[in-house]
């Protein structure tokens, strides 16, 4: 292993998996319960995609390879399609010309609520076509056999376990592993809308709670995982403390992802006006601003967000 904080990820991989066998193998474990927990490790596994994508947990390529298969079974799609849909497109916004798959802007109902909702079903299949585009380019055969990989590991060991025992795989691996999935794409919207792409500082909103960060494997500290993609997950909440606290917009350094979600989607009807959240950075950029880290060009950043994951 690379780091000795990725045995948090392996062992939150381990407890997913346990938790699904446990409902397929034994009816005792077929409550809700169980199926709560699987929903939200389900959930975790896409995180620990993400950061697996940007940095393989082990030394060795082929075990990162294997792991890409195994955390495919968990969320149902292929890891890799992380590498063009977010470490690519996601990581540049649109500042390459290219819009991105995820954006918030591509739900636009007055009710917030059915934002929320309705985003995977926008994200998802924008995402699904864009790497297949991006995968049948040139040069991309490598890419193509461990995508197949994944795809034939995720539905080949989904499909035998329904063969096996349909209602018992449909109910408690296959609607887990959706519920990860759907998530991940709400991520998208929930981590930028209301946020100013084309600033620095505030294209992101970011969730500082620390035992929150502890079991997300700190993905909640957006901003400075968009702004330093090469730093290991384990620094970024030292790193936006340092970093991202004193420019950010107040609005967008949230305690709770659970508050921010209850009050954003359910206490009000219509999506929040937008602030802007520029002028927190502008601020910044004065007397204290030049004692603060400075940040690379946008075109280094992207280069580091590119920069293989095994
Ligand atoms: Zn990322």
């Amino acid at each position: 292993m690379k780091h000795p904080a990725e045995w948090r990820q392996v062992g939150i991989i381990a407890v997913y998996l346990g938790l699904l066998a446990s409902m397929y193998l034994v009816p005792w474990c077929r409550n809700p319960l169980f199926f709560c927990g699987a929903c939200y490790f389900s959930f975790l596994n896409t995180v620990v995609i993400h950061n697996h994508l940007h940095q393989g947990v082990f030394k060795s390529r082929t075990l990162n390879m294997v792991f890409r298969a195994v955390l495919s079974f968990g969320a149902l799609y292929p890891a890799s399609a992380n590498i063009p849909s977010h470490n690519l497109v996601h990581h540049h916004f649109d500042d390459d010309g290219q819009p991105d798959w995820a954006a918030p802007e591509h739900v636009s109902f007055r009710w917030n609520l059915l934002n929320l909702i309705h985003f995977p079903n926008v994200a998802g299949p924008n995402t699904f076509a864009g790497v297949q585009r991006w995968a049948a380019l040139a040069g991309r055969a490598e890419f193509r056999r461990q995508y197949m990989f994944e795809n034939a590991v995720a539905f080949g060991l989904t499909g035998a376990l329904l063969l096996l025992d349909f209602w018992t795989a449909l109910f408690f691996v296959v609607l887990p592993q959706l519920y990860g999935a759907r998530c991940i794409l709400r991520i998208n919207l929930i981590q930028h809308d209301g946020c100013d792409v084309s600033t620095e500082w505030n294209h992101s909103r970011n969730f500082v709670g620390r035992a929150f960060n502890w079991i997300m494997c700190n993905n909640g500290y957006h901003t400075i995982h968009h702004n330093r993609a090469g730093l290991h997950w384990s620094a970024l909440d030292a790193a936006h403390d340092r970093e991202v606290a004193p420019r950010i917009d107040r609005s967008l350094d949230e305690r709770s992802m659970i508050a921010y979600l209850l009050r954003t989607y359910v206490l009000h009807f219509f999506r929040p006006a937008r602030r802007n959240v520029a002028a927190a950075e502008a601020r910044a950029g004065g007397a204290q601003g030049s004692a603060l880290p400075a940040l690379p060009p946008r075109e280094v950043r992207r280069a580091e967000a590119e920069a293989a994951s095994a």
